[in-house]
């Protein structure tokens, strides 16, 4: 346990230990005085050239970064190049330089302008906020000819300290030297989460009080606990450092199969996307699909994949668990996940709007071609009682109406556990369908009236919260007496302390993204299940999710590395 004075507490995203000094990341190039006087006309075709080429070097660099970084580095790397090219920006910013602005002023002015817009779009959109700026600022320096603006590369091992990351730092990021990464802002979905998540550097993001730590002041951060302590004991940060590295060197090769230290049976699923996720997921101890989030491969689609094409996708995803559970979810588009061919009115509110199963309000074949496609799809990978779970169900009538359109097409029928609704009257909610999958990502959210892709928010929107583990335990609750599988699938799942509190309540699968899967495995057959059901009781006697997080650490820290040695297979 760390007993120091604790300089910053934010959520921990990544867990570790990380013990070394903090370093700042570099800041922003500002304009220099005159930047924004009037070009005159013969020198504006200059001057757009001047820009062209700016973001032809800056553009080329990020791709090369991408070439050169793997999976979701890759991925927002490959992104945030083509953002840099992006056509809409380029015609902005050409046109204020064709009216006199200099090529760093018009980019400022234009890059404001695209954010302003995707800050008004709010969810995902809002996100890329953090990469528009970066793009900004590494035009403006080219432009400057100053160095690249954003991470040191240091020659020891560092705590980075930032405002937020962009993905162009966080991909070319050495875990072997960044031994943590604290961030001011950015929330458990931001670019900084994903990427630390993927290079396995601990890390804590949102935490607002950050900024009084100064570069080269001696750090101890605990990506579990979510703090940033300065001041520590250097021995007994040391001591604490190398328990936690023996606890990574054990979760690399952690195989499962789910299960506490005596035996109690714990499915670990994976969360997915398509079909390359699900095979992705099939290499890690992920013994099946929990969630597969149909919507998120649909983003970009303009019209509605026929039932065929849809088919091919989920039968992709079957395929990667031949003979293993995998759920299926249907369309949860709307809000933070807008999918083109879902047309629906402009909301005052999305989040509390039209979104998940509600789509079928204005558009009942919607949900029906749906089905049809994943019963198709399970016919083709001859699965029986393919499992199908509807998002964002709120009353009983909808749970109704969702099994007996599943059950029509020999699909299993189960619901989400999403809004408070489902949690409260669980009992009757179960009584409908086969299984129910508890999203605490909007459950929270929801319990506690806070967005939770609002950053400055993610101490409500925080699944340790009180009030939304006593939701968490009717839902639990409802499966025993109903002996119906009730499980897991929001981000609640991935982390390994709550993970053992679900299993304590009494919840049976749980689902996350897969590389969190081996480090829930660990923890969980490091305890007993009477211990997890102790720990699941005295958190909920807690009144805060601050109280309730250090209570289960209390109780379910593995203390020596041998915790994790001994295992009995
Ligand atoms: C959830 O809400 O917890 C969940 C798993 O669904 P999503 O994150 O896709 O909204
Ligand atoms: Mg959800």
């Amino acid at each position: 346990m760390i007993d120091f004075a604790i300089a910053a507490t934010g959520t921990g995203v990544v867990a570790g230990l990380g013990y070394a000094p903090a370093l700042w990341v570099k800041p922003a190039p500002v304009l220099p005085a005159g930047a924004d006087a009037v070009v005159p006309e013969e020198a504006r075709e200059d001057e757009a050239a001047r820009w062209k080429a700016a973001v032809e070097t800056v553009a080329g660099r990020l791709g090369a970064r991408a070439a050169a970084a793997s999976g979701a580095a890759a991925e927002v790397l490959g992104a945030t190049a083509a953002l840099a090219g992006d056509r809409g920006l380029q015609r902005t910013t050409l046109k204020l330089i064709t009216a006199g602005s200099s090529a760093e002023a018009a980019t400022v002015a234009a890059m404001a302008q695209f954010i302003a817009k995707f800050q008004n779009l709010g969810g995902l959109m809002a996100e890329r906020v953090t990469d528009l700026g970066d793009i900004r600022n590494r035009l403006v320096s080219e432009l400057l000819g100053l160095p690249e603006p954003g991470v040191p590369t240091p020659e020891s091992p560092i705590i980075l300290l930032a405002e937020d990351l962009a993905p162009a730092d966080t991909a070319t990021l050495d875990p072997a030297l960044i031994h943590g990464i604290a961030t001011r802002l950015g929330g458990p979905t931001s670019h900084t989460a994903i990427i630390a998540r993927q290079l396995g550097i601990p890390c804590v993001v949102a935490a607002a009080e950050l900024a009084g730590i100064d570069d080269g002041a001696m750090v101890l951060l605990d990506g579990a606990a979510g703090t940033v302590v300065v001041g520590a004991d250097p021995a007994a940060a040391a001591a604490q450092v190398k328990t936690d590295a023996a606890r990574r060197t054990a979760v690399q090769s952690w195989q499962g199969p789910g299960r506490t230290r005596d035996g109690a049976v714990v499915e670990l699923l994976a969360n997915v996307q398509d079909g390359a996720g699900a095979r992705a997921a099939a290499q890690s101890p992920a013994q099946g699909v929990g969630l597969f989030r149909t919507e998120l491969g649909f983003l970009s689609a303009q019209h509605e994949p026929s039932v065929a094409e849809q088919a091919g996708i989920y039968s992709e995803v079957l395929a990667a668990f031949p003979g293993q559970k995998v759920v299926i979810r249907t369309l949860d588009a709307g809000s933070d996940k807008p999918v083109p061919f879902v047309v629906h009115p402009v909301e005052e509110n999305p989040a509390l709007g039209v979104r998940g199963i509600r789509l079928g309000q204005g558009d009942p074949g919607l949900l029906a071609r749906q089905l049809d496609a994943v019963a198709l799809a399970a016919e083709q990978q001859g699965v029986t009682n393919a499992k199908v779970m509807a998002p964002m169900v709120a009353t009983i009538d909808e749970a109704r109406d969702f099994a007996a359109a599943c059950r029509a097409r020999k699909l299993s029928p189960g619901i989400m556990v999403e809004v408070p609704s489902v949690a409260l009257l669980a009992e009757a909610f179960l009584a409908e369908v086969d299984f129910m999958s508890i999203g605490t990502n909007d459950l929270t959210q929801y319990t506690m009236a806070a967005d939770r892709m609002a950053p400055s928010l993610a101490a409500l929107t925080d699944p340790w919260q009180p009030a939304v583990l006593h939701l968490i335990r009717s839902a639990a609750a409802a499966g025993v007496s109903g002996a119906k599988p009730v499980g897991v699938c929001g981000e609640a799942a991935a982390d390994p302390f709550l993970a053992c509190i679900l299993v304590g309540l009494g919840l049976g699968s749980l689902s996350m993204a897969p590389n969190a899967v081996a480090a829930v495995g660990l923890q969980l057959e490091s305890v007993t299940l009477e211990q997890c059901r102790q720990a699941a009781v005295a958190v909920l006697r807690c009144t805060s999710a601050a109280e309730a997080r250090a209570t289960a650490r209390e109780l379910l820290y593995p203390s020596t590395p041998e915790n994790f040695q001994g295992v009995k297979k």
